[in-house]
């Protein structure tokens, strides 16, 4: 391997710029060339690439986003889209490719691997924490630490009004990031796609810590929640307690962007690396993620297919805490 492409794809993520510089001054401490690929799979397709050189990614560990920028490419998805990707690929004699992004980046680029035989190796980054074979994904302290902090500050108004606070949260389909802000800001209940929730417990819920003498709550709710929309959930239990004050905020993409954590950075720093020393080992067809503070290598089909599951500890910690 003389060349390795970089490319970020799917939903942007703060820490993805550090995975790039790692990728970039790796290839470089390794004597080998690295190029930047733009807009994800997007960028392959319409030649859109550039050679990146250690001094080409400076002053980017601290910034959110991708300065590579990311992009949902449908043409990849299709046979043709996929030769024209690899016909450039060819071109610039690119070798092998580290692909930062989601499951669905990690499901196009085991495709392209089947039809091309190109060697690549997956950086879990998203801010979901949804995928398996890794504790932590690139992006999910950072989006945690935008939770808790706006969640903070919606409780100062919370208290002052006596008000209950609905606050949906991104996650996708998974409830990490409901569950560890839940926990963390104090709410009062966490509603997760991966539980059973019901109206009626939630309501319970509010109304013992009333008896207790609360006088205002926090309710986080994933947005995959099972239940329904945070706003749908907000309905039915202001109907059940008309003299509730009850108010709705959608935190969005605010959660995806700022400044990566120390965390983020680190973790994606050591991803990057990983990648490429993978690579050159002639890995392929791998995640690379961490495990118990070490990093570790998973099939990208595990990666894709299986799911990490919640931890069931933290559930008790939020049902004991919110007595
Ligand atoms: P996030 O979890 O943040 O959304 P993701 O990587 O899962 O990230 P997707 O939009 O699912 O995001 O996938 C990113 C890109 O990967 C797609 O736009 C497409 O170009 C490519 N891709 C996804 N699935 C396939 C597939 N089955 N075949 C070919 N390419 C695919």
């Amino acid at each position: 391997i003389k060349k390795i492409g970089v490319l970020t794809s799917g939903g942007d993520a703060p820490g993805m710029n550090a995975a790039i510089r790692a990728v970039v001054r790796a290839c470089k401490y390794y004597d080998i060339s690295s190029i930047g690929i733009m807009q994800g799979y997007e960028g392959l397709i319409q030649d859109d690439v550039i050679e990146l050189g250690p001094r080409d990614v400076k002053n980017i560990i601290n910034q959110g986003g991708t300065f590579l920028k990311t992009a949902r490419s449908d043409e990849f998805r299709t046979k043709e889209g996929r030769q024209k990707a690899y016909d450039n690929l060819k071109k610039n004699e690119i070798d092998a490719l580290v692909v930062i992004g989601g499951d669905g980046s990690f499901t196009g680029a085991n495709i392209f691997h089947q039809e091309f035989n190109v060697p690549f190796i997956g950086v879990p980054g998203t801010i979901d924490n949804d995928i398996f074979g890794t504790d932590y994904t690139i992006g999910y302290d950072t989006a945690l630490n935008t939770v808790i902090e706006a969640i903070d500050k919606l409780r100062d108004t919370a208290t002052s009004h006596n008000r209950v606070f609905f606050v949906e949260v991104m996650g996708r389909d998974a409830g990490f990031i409901a569950l560890n802000s839940g926990i963390a800001s104090g709410a009062q209940d966490i509603l997760i796609p991966e539980q059973k929730d019901s109206v009626e417990d939630l309501c319970e819920s509010l109304e013992r810590s009333e008896e207790t003498g609360k006088r205002s709550s926090i309710v986080v709710v994933a947005e995959g929640e099972q239940l329904g929309s945070v706003f749908e959930i907000a309905k039915q239990v202001q109907k059940r307690h008309p003299e509730y004050d009850i108010r709705v905020t959608v935190l969005g993409h605010i959660q995806r962007g700022g400044s990566p954590s120390c965390q983020d950075r680190v973790l994606a720093s050591r991803l990057g690396i990983a990648a490429v020393e993978g690579l050159l080992e002639n890995k392929t067809n791998l995640m690379a993620g961490i495990r118990s503070n070490k990093v570790v290598f998973t099939p990208i089909e595990e990666a894709i297919k299986k799911h990490n599951e919640i931890d069931e500890e933290l559930i008790k910690v939020s049902n004991i805490l919110s007595i």
